[in-house]
């Protein structure tokens, strides 16, 4: 059993009357932890502490910061086999998957760390004797609210470039996937983040999400999840106008052109699509493939869905695990009957696996109607659906149809496409004969549906700041 618990002020919190609940493996539905829910107060006293503690870390300076930061860096580099294993038992994905993600967290607070010594203000031409500064200055106490599908990298967002910027955070890692969060938290504690500036609660997210933004402490909203629960917060947010990052749904189109190396679209779209069990925000979804490749194409990703292993993420040859969750297993399982309904056709997989567990046939659709509910809601799961399409136009119109607008990828050889596309489909990330969208020092974020603000990048920085400007005569 491995429990997780509040860290409120530098304390650790359990017990005491509090409620808990439990915390389940999704490959085998065993209780695998508890985790404590906060009170009230306990809510009230991490709002105190984060005002505290933003004094103090607003005021470390720059080179101490920095420090901090990469030595709790180099804490989560030592401790990532724990994490990613912990990661793997409330999550599923492949233990490899894991331990690559609390890396990939190290990296990103080693670039944010990095980061605090390039918050430039600058100063404006004015006569002698007089002069305009533009300054930056953190936000104020943040309250971060993380989705479960990546434990550890969607917590390590939500507080790196906050911490970065100055601002203490009360972070929420979600109750489904509680213990990886919490070990980032702990380990920024260790490296000698005050305990006031960086703390962990768990509880009701309607209820915990309520009470901070409730509160004139908290200045900014940070939230990874659904559409949905997004706007909802944007609202609560906004009674306080309250500044807010929201990285939200999104349903990837994939237009691959008669022009493209197929084989490299294949191998790289494959293997991102099936990659935590499609339980990914940038999840290529909607693949729109120009007729005179179509067949290979289709055939091709076929045969690779088939070959991905299923099993338990802590199999050594496990390529995908299970789902997390019941609710998104039958999500999955409503979804494809729907289009199966409209006439889709399914080409591999389609359904659940066996009883126990969350464990789902990578599946590939194809001929499925616009109208079908799976090409306007994302499925969030182990899901491909193949169209064949006719021109760039039909392409572009096709993927900018959808309100959402986080990722696209595409596969073409013509530079003057390329460019086309950059300037017309409408998305936060757009990728081109790769299948990589996300990078420490790049931006990450979405337009439209798929939310605002960026996470990463020198953006994710400033995205916890506000503007002074100071006029001196
Ligand atoms: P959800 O939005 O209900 O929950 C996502 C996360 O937000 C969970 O960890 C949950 O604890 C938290 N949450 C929910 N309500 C909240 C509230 N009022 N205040 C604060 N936090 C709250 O989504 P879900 O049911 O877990 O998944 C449904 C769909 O959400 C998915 O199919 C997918 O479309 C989308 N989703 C997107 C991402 C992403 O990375 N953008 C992540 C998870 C889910």
């Amino acid at each position: 059993m491995n429990d997780s618990h509040l860290l409120i002020g530098g304390k650790t919190l359990t017990g005491g009357g509090r409620d808990d609940a439990e915390v389940l493996d999704p490959a085998t539905g065993v209780t695998v932890g508890r985790v404590t829910h906060a009170t009230p107060a306990d809510l009230d006293h991490a709002l105190d502490a984060a005002e505290k503690g933003f004094k103090a870390w607003r005021d470390t300076n720059a080179d101490q910061r920095t420090a901090i930061l990469l030595k709790a860096a180099g804490l989560i580099r030592e401790r990532a086999k724990d994490i990613g294993t912990s990661i793997t038992r409330e999550q599923g994905k492949p233990l490899k998957e894991g331990i690559g993600e609390t890396i990939y967290c190290a990296m990103l607070l080693e670039f944010y760390a990095q980061e605090i010594k390039r918050i430039y203000g600058r100063t404006l031409v004015r006569p002698a004797g007089s002069r305009v500064e533009v300054q930056y200055h953190p936000v104020g106490p943040v309250a971060g609210f993380a989705a479960w599908n990546f434990p550890a990298l969607n917590v390590m967002r939500k507080i790196g470039g906050a911490l970065a910027a100055g601002c203490s955070t009360i972070v929420k890692p979600s109750e489904e996937t509680p213990s990886a969060g919490l070990a980032l938290v702990q380990a920024l504690i260790d490296a000698g983040v005050p305990g006031d500036a960086v703390q962990c609660v768990f509880g009701e997210p309607d209820a915990v999400s309520r009470h901070l933004l409730a509160s004139p402490v908290i200045r900014k909203v940070t939230f990874t999840g659904s559409t949905a629960v997004g706007k909802h917060l944007a609202k609560l947010a906004a009674e306080d106008l309250k500044i807010a990052t929201m990285e939200l749904g999104g349903h990837a189109p994939v237009l691959v052109f008669a022009d493209a190396d197929i084989d490299k679209a294949l191998d790289t779209m494959a293997a991102a699509k099936f990659r935590n069990a499609g339980q990914v925000c940038v999840s290529p979804t909607r693949f729109l493939v120009e007729e005179p490749v179509f067949e290979k194409f289709r055939d091709g990703f076929v045969e690779r869905a088939k070959a991905v292993k299923v099993g338990n993420g802590f199999d050594a040859d496990t390529d995908m695990g299970p789902m997390a969750s019941a609710r998104g297993l039958e999500r999955m399982e409503s979804m494809i009957g729907n289009a199966k309904g409209q006439g889709g056709k399914v080409l591999t997989g389609g359904e659940r696996i066996g009883n126990q567990g969350g464990f789902h046939q990578p599946t590939v659709l194809s001929e499925v109607p616009v109208d079908a509910e799976i090409m306007n809601e994302e499925p969030f799961g182990p899901v491909a659906i193949i169209n064949s399409m006719k021109g760039e136009d039909a392409m572009i119109a096709e993927a900018n149809r959808l309100p959402y607008g986080l990722a696209a990828y595409s596969w073409t050889s013509n530079p003057a496409r390329r460019r086309r596309l950059a300037a017309e489909v409408e998305t936060g990330m757009l990728a081109i004969d790769t299948g990589g969208v996300s990078a420490a020092d790049a931006p990450f974020g979405g337009v439209k549906w798929s939310g605002y603000g960026s996470e990463d990048g020198r953006e994710g920085v400033l995205a916890c700041m506000v503007t002074k400007t100071v006029h001196e005569g």
